[in-house]
């Protein structure tokens, strides 16, 4: 029987052809599709400036770039993450520390970020960025975290490699009125795909040119950013150190493909996300939560297991279902448990509720593509899986 898988990209003709032309055109990097790509982004979410990158880790990575990141600085994360959300910080020689969940939302909990940040600064230690992750497609409590770091001090770098497409308080994820970066990722699990890829956006013209300079090795071509006069024609200057994070155009004209159907994605998993709701409601789980004043966009399904009702451990759960050809997932290992961050002190108890989550948390097949005959042999595994034990 193959495996529904949790996720896939959706590819069309639209979307081969327009590959297929980029690739009979003059430039297959570097070209004129990276800028229509950046600008259709842009405008998307409402932001002035979207740098495209190779993908979202590098985004993250040039974004605490940016911000001078560097060390002795602390970034500040969730443990209920993708490790690259944590990463970014280390790449700039940064300490790592997070900020436990939201028993509901799964979100970073701002009320724990409140109470950590009085810790922080009794101790001479606030952080200079914060990665709030907008966990499954749905915002965190932006408002919130916003007036903390306007309190505080810190830049927020909004991880919303789940959450193209979505919106908060009735604006676009990444529109800047809360985030100082926001970082998508165009992976081909995610909502739209650019195969690898991701794009920064941001409102501050300062910060889009960091952006650029650290994609593209540090080299400026800009009089205004040059330490002595041009040679001539061929001149150019590096400036800091950067790297090659640069996005091509076999990439860039497949998102701008994807883009036009971004809608039409959102709409299916949504009504995807309204189906598991409905057909899942009697089963001993806990469904995902829809937080007033967030639109989500759905990339990941998460159930939570009633373990004791369920009365079976989690791994025959989840190993039943992958043998019924459901291709379950677990979003996410708590990060601080890692062996790499647990080197730097952090262990088990830390960060109870993510830890929590972390034994009850399985992700559940949701694409665009899902048919609802696959979805309804989704929940009908789960029916027999989690039936026989209530
Ligand atoms: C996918 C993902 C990333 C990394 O994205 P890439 O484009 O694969 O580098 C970062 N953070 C989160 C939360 C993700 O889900």
């Amino acid at each position: 029987m193959p495996m529904i898988p949790y996720g896939r990209q959706s590819i069309d003709q639209d979307d081969i052809d327009a590959v297929v032309e980029v690739l009979k055109s003059d430039w297959l990097t570097q070209g004129p599709s990276i800028d229509r790509f950046e600008r259709a982004m842009a405008e998307r979410c409402g932001a002035r400036h979207a740098v495209a990158i190779c993908n979202a880790t590098a985004g993250l990575h040039i974004a605490c770039m940016a911000l001078g990141l560097d060390h002795g600085d602390w970034l500040w994360t969730t443990p209920n993450t993708f490790v690259a959300s944590a990463n970014c910080g280390r790449y700039c020689g940064a300490n790592v520390d997070f900020v436990d969940m939201d028993a509901k939302t799964w979100n970073m909990d701002a009320e724990k970020l409140a109470a950590k940040l009085v810790e922080a600064e009794r101790l001479g230690r606030l952080p200079k960025a914060v990665v709030p992750v907008a966990f499954s497609g749905q915002s965190c409590d932006m408002a919130r975290i916003k007036a903390l770091s306007q309190q505080y001090g810190f830049a927020i770098i909004e991880d919303a490699s789940h959450a193209v497409g979505a919106s908060y308080l009735g604006k676009p994820v990444g529109c800047g009125d809360y985030a100082d970066m926001t970082v998508f990722s165009f992976h081909p699990v995610k909502i739209i795909t650019t195969g690898e890829g991701g794009i920064v956006v941001t409102n501050s013209d300062d910060l889009a040119n960091r952006l650029r300079s650290a994609r593209s090795h540090g080299i400026t071509r800009n009089p205004d950013e040059m330490h002595e006069p041009s040679h001539g024609p061929w001149y150019y200057e590096m400036t800091q150190l950067g790297y090659n994070y640069r996005l091509t155009d076999i990439q860039a004209v497949l998102g701008l493909s994807q883009l036009k159907r971004l809608d039409a994605f959102l709409a299916r998993r949504r009504a995807l996300a309204a189906r598991y709701d409905a057909l899942l409601a009697d089963l001993p789980l806990q469904l995902p939560t829809r937080q007033a004043g967030t639109e989500s966009a759905w990339h990941l399904y998460v159930v939570r297991l009633q373990l004791e009702r369920i009365g079976k451990p989690y791994e025959a759960v989840f190993e039943a279902l992958r043998a019924a050809g459901v291709g379950v997932n677990m979003h996410y290992i708590p990060v601080h448990l890692q062996p790499y961050y647990r080197q730097f002190g952090y262990q088990a108890g830390d960060f109870p509720e993510a830890e929590r989550y972390y034994r009850e948390a399985i992700t559940l097949p949701m694409y665009a593509g899902l048919t609802d005959e696959q979805q309804d042999k989704v929940v009908a595994a789960l029916g027999t899986v989690l039936g026989d034990a209530v």
